[in-house]
């Protein structure tokens, strides 16, 4: 990623290429560090108060300080200006485990090429068990299910993995060939007019662009379905695709092997990938009615 601005509570504009944590800073000695993603377009963040709350409510999950949602919007108003589209990521992080010094910070990046031609094109998708009951990693608060913490080194194995086996990326599955998600993204798929989602029961992350998905569906003739689904139902749609804050709205046309659907990008994911952008234009990032 190239970094475009840094910004750090306490100090305003940093130098990117300048240090700002600590050797043992928890976040890297344990990955105990609270993050989130969003995307800025053409200077605004997307839904960025939602984000804020949700960093908040990773922190509170791993026992770390509450972040100061209200110096964080500062601290990224702070890097704005100059900005056009950007990835924005919020780290926050509880500093080294002798004292009470945590480090929030924002780096603005540009947006990773490829993505345009990716959904163009379609991703394939391989699962993996991940060989947990998805009650237990909805509610075991040791095995963090849905918040987003520094310790991502296990998605990104995933990720790699599907790159080993000619793939794009991974849905993970539960124990029973429950669906949960990508390693960075939510899954959904389309039979007829409905559109199918895990549900948040499943541990999975409560991602904000999947609420876009759930508030914008309606209006273009869709209902949600939110529940407990196996691995063949996903199979078996017509259509599917990953909603993320990057790279938003993504169609999935393989699933282990085989077409998904009729192969190709499907008319749903366009139809949300244009709503998005439409509603992202405006700022309120609220979808038109
Ligand atoms: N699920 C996981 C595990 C993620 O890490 C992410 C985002 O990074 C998502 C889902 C999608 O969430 P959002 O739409 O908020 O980016």
């Amino acid at each position: 990623m190239t970094t475009l601005a840094l910004t750090v509570l306490g100090r305003g504009l940093v130098d990117p290429t300048q240090p700002v944590l600590r050797a043992d800073d928890e976040a890297l000695l344990r990955g105990r560090a609270a993050f989130e993603t969003t995307r800025v377009y053409a200077g605004k963040p997307f839904r960025l108060d939602d984000h804020l709350a949700r960093l908040s409510v990773s922190a509170a999950r791993m026992d770390l300080p509450e972040p100061d949602c209200l110096a964080f919007r500062d601290l990224v108003a702070e890097a704005l200006e100059g900005i056009g589209d950007a990835s924005l990521r919020l780290v926050w992080t509880p500093g080294p485990s002798d004292g009470e010094a945590p480090v929030g910070f924002a780096i603005f990046g540009a947006i990773p090429a490829g993505h345009e031609e990716l959904r163009a094109r379609g991703m394939k998708a391989i699962s993996l068990p991940i060989g947990v009951p998805y009650e237990l990693r909805a509610k075991a608060p040791w095995i963090l299910g849905g918040v987003k913490s520094t310790s991502y080194a296990a998605n990104m194995a995933a990720t790699a993995e599907a790159k080993r086996r000619g793939a794009d990326d991974a849905i993970f599955l539960a124990e029973g060939e429950i669906v949960l998600e990508g390693p960075t993204t939510n899954i959904w798929w389309r039979s007829g007019q409905t559109l199918f989602t895990p549900s948040l029961e499943t541990g999975i992350l409560a991602g904000i662009t999947r609420d876009f998905v759930i508030e914008a569906a309606p209006a273009l003739g869709y209902s949600i379905e939110q529940g407990v689904y196996e691995r063949s139902e996903l199979a078996a749609a017509e259509e599917a695709f990953t909603s993320s804050s990057v790279r938003e709205l993504m169609p999935v046309i393989w699933l282990d092997g085989s077409a998904l659907g009729d192969g190709r990008p499907g008319p749903t994911q366009a139809a949300l990938q244009q709503a998005l952008r439409r509603a992202a234009a405006t700022g309120s990032a609220r979808p038109e009615s």
